[in-house]
């Protein structure tokens, strides 16, 4: 089905569509200020698209017949690119991607946390044959590969002889398209994963020019040792590092921010290209059983103390429970005493019924600012299509509106090069990131004094505010508070390809 080429923008006349014989189609955004991604000062400057690229910025006059785009009072900005998506299967069922283009999201790098798309090539072909809004890239997994090579048998170390068929996996995945490696060592079948295995594994993905992304194997009481290891496997195994939402979510650990910046710090001044990535809240979501780091899900006293770490029961919300639906929106205490229970005994309950998704309220403000002052430190979101944690759908505006406009934590300018520049330069995209003439037009037009996030804990998919435009490739996939209807979306493929 080809898609109407119409550009319907805020309040000004309808466009025409762009003749299908004749040149590429044309547009100009004229009075913007422009936040180029480098960092560099709000310019004013109109910017000229001429099919997907950028072709000129300055100070332009339309062409005869040339749709306009008023952009007065606005910011124009590269497209985000979300380093930390999990849409790999929302992108078949919404591929309009609604929550993520009324961020300003452009591109989503999928596959990361270990859990990947197999085998990757069939995968980037179907989005191919069904394109999206937005372009989309994917690591591979490490727990994709180990669980291809072990089964049900992963509770334990890898041989030598499977480490070498994991390897073989991830060379394929990184031949097939992918940008590197991912892993999730804090998850059942990634953690049990030697640091030697997953070394092994990054040569692999290193030797195609990938990089390491790591959730890593603690983000409680032993988060540094864990950031040691992360560092420990990107030096072995001879690539880039980039760890995974990064974040302190234990009160052994709070208000210990700047000692990981120093552990990063130390590294990035030896020459080791370390980044890192942060979502803008407190709050974390994930599987039950990644409270009780021992894995002792069922011993009282490591429960309990599981439970005082993140500051009690009371911090942690069930989102969704097969057994028990009737507990999501709830927090332990809350059920505990329902039930008459206490909140060990529930723990143990739930986790025997199937488990639970949890968001832990368990993060001090004062590290994750800390963190998100770091130059290394870039935007992901850690969400996708159907999140259940509002990050999925109000990541990108809750930074531009309460950490830049509200809190002052860094300019307009550095929060875009957060969002942009800096994750394109970490994926390898050269031809994206920044307003330059030449590079792809993936573009992002904002209000700077309304963008803001609306989704909440309740309300996960509320869309956010001040996102005028979104352009992607030269089409515009968002304007005037919906979705175009356009999916001018491509598979980008990492350096590893053929
Ligand atoms: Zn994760």
């Amino acid at each position: 089905m080809k898609l109407p080429r119409v550009l319907v923008v805020l309040g000004a006349a309808a466009f025409l569509a762009a003749s299908p014989q004749t040149e590429p189609a044309s547009f100009l955004i004229r009075g913007a200020r422009v936040a180029d991604g480098t960092g560099s000062p709000l310019a004013a400057s109109d910017v000229r698209v001429v099919g997907d690229r950028i072709a000129e910025v300055g100070k332009l006059e339309p062409k005869d017949g040339e749709r306009v785009v008023r952009g007065d009072g606005l910011v124009l900005a590269p497209g985000f690119i979300d380093v930390h998506n999990h849409s790999t299967d929302g992108l078949a069922t919404d591929p309009l991607a609604r929550t993520q283009v009324s961020q300003g999201i452009t591109t989503l790098v999928l596959g990361p946390d270990g859990d990947s798309p197999w085998p990757i090539a069939t995968y980037l072909a179907e989005r191919e044959k069904a394109p999206a809004a937005v372009n989309v890239m994917t690591m591979v997994g490490h727990e994709t590969v180990r669980s291809l090579v072990l089964g049900k048998d992963f509770r334990r170390k890898a041989t030598p002889e499977e480490i070498a068929k994991m390897a073989a996996l991830v060379a394929q995945g990184m031949r097939e398209g992918a940008l590197g490696l991912s892993s999730g060592l804090e998850y059942d079948v990634g953690s049990y994963a030697s640091t030697d295995e997953l070394v092994e594994l990054s040569k692999a993905a290193a030797r195609s020019g990938g990089f390491y992304m790591t959730h890593s194997r603690d983000e409680a009481d032993k988060s540094f040792e864990a950031m040691a290891e992360a560092i420990e496997i990107s030096d072995r195994g001879g690539l880039p590092l980039d760890i995974s939402h990064i974040k302190l979510a234990t009160v052994g650990v709070w208000g210990r921010a700047k000692d990981a910046v120093a552990l990063v710090d130390r590294a990035r001044a030896k020459g080791r290209d370390v980044t890192a990535d942060c979502y803008p809240y407190e709050a974390w979501h994930s599987n039950i059983e990644v409270l009780v780091p021992n894995k002792q899900y069922f011993d009282a006293p490591s429960v309990e103390r599981a439970l005082a770490d993140v500051g009690g029961p009371s911090r942690v919300t069930i989102t969704a429970c097969k057994a028990h639906p009737a507990y999501a929106g709830r927090n332990l205490e809350e059920i505990a005493k329902a039930e008459g229970l206490t909140p060990v005994a529930l723990f143990a309950l739930i986790v025997k019924d199937g488990g639970a998704d949890v968001i832990g309220h368990s993060m001090k403000t004062e590290d994750v600012e800390i963190f998100y002052r770091q130059p290394w430190v870039m935007v992901a979101s850690d969400g996708g299509i159907d999140a259940a944690h509002p990050r999925g759908a109000g990541t990108f505006p809750r930074v531009l509106g309460r950490f830049v406009r509200d809190r002052h934590l860094f300019s307009l300018e550095e929060a875009v090069r957060k969002m942009t520049s800096l994750p394109a330069s970490r994926v390898k995209l050269a031809d994206r990131g920044r307003i330059a003439p030449g590079m792809k037009a993936d573009l992002v037009l904002f209000n700077p004094q309304t963008v803001i996030d609306r989704s909440t804990f309740e309300d996960p998919q509320r869309l956010s505010e001040g996102i005028e435009l979104v352009v992607v490739n030269g089409e515009a996939v968002w304007s005037g508070g919906k979705p175009t209807g356009a999916r001018p979306g491509r598979v980008l493929r990492g350096a590893g390809k053929p």
